[in-house]
């Protein structure tokens, strides 16, 4: 693994002044990060960890249903009464991946954020891959998992974004909310995701340094 400077953060302007001063990534669970650092898919100057800022609650939103705040364990989310009882397809799509261990170290920010499991991704014998490494070219194009995705593919790749619970929460239209250096908005998880495009490396919408608080 790359060496890597690493910070906790006390505040979300505090994380997300050092993200932008340093151009580091944030570190919640862990579960996705590490191990791309570890195969040196990902090579974060810095890690700001965001341990240190409470946003581990589930809050009932009078008439607008529930806030998930970001680092709320996929396990917590998952077992919760009211996410149970009012959304259950959320319950169902955390159980029915990973493992115990694992949905206890997730968190929900970070299963929004999860790189894709395609192997070119992650295994940097690979030296194609526009998601990785932009202007690679695609090894999975003509590789083993050439039907990764069935839609949405474009001439430069064809990964898929891994996360179960993101698929039930697009059925459900939630909305991303987020806070950056610029101030915080609210983005509809249906326009939060990027099909890639001819620019695969992006995964999402989010802007340098956004940091997200929660899930409506
Ligand atoms: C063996 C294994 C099996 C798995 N199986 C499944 C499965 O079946 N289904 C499934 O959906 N997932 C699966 N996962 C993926 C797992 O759900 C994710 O690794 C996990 O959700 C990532 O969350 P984390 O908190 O650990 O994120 P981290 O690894 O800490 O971070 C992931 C990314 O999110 C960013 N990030 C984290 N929090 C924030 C935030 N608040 N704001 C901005 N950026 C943030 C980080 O900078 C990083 O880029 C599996 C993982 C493993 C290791």
């Amino acid at each position: 693994m790359k060496s890597f400077e690493f910070t906790h953060a006390s505040t979300i302007e505090d994380a997300i002044r050092t993200a932008v001063s340093s151009g580091g990534k944030y570190l919640a669970g862990g579960t996705n990060l590490i191990d791309l650092m570890k195969d040196g898919a990902e090579t974060p100057r810095k890690l700001v960890d965001l341990r240190r800022l409470g946003l581990n609650e589930i809050l009932s939103l009078p008439g607008r249903g529930v806030m998930i705040q970001a680092r709320v364990s996929n396990s917590a989310i998952a077992n919760h009464p009211l996410i149970r009882t009012q959304y259950p397809v959320v319950s169902q799509a955390i159980l029915s991946g990973a493992t115990t261990q694992i949905r206890n170290m997730a968190t929900a920010g970070g299963n929004l954020l999860q790189r894709t499991r395609c192997p070119y991704f992650a295994e940097v014998a690979f030296k194609s891959c526009n998601k990785r490494e932009p202007g690679s070219g695609c090894a999975a194009l003509d590789g083993f998992n050439r039907e990764h995705a069935l839609f949405g593919t474009s001439a430069q790749c064809v990964a898929i974004h891994p996360s179960d619970m993101a698929v039930a929460l697009a059925i459900l239209d939630a909305i991303v909310h987020v806070q950056g250096p610029d101030g915080t908005r609210a983005v509809p998880l249906r326009s939060f995701f990027r099909a890639p495009g001819d620019q695969p490396d992006l995964d999402n919408t989010l802007l340098p340094a956004e940091l997200i608080l929660g899930i409506e």
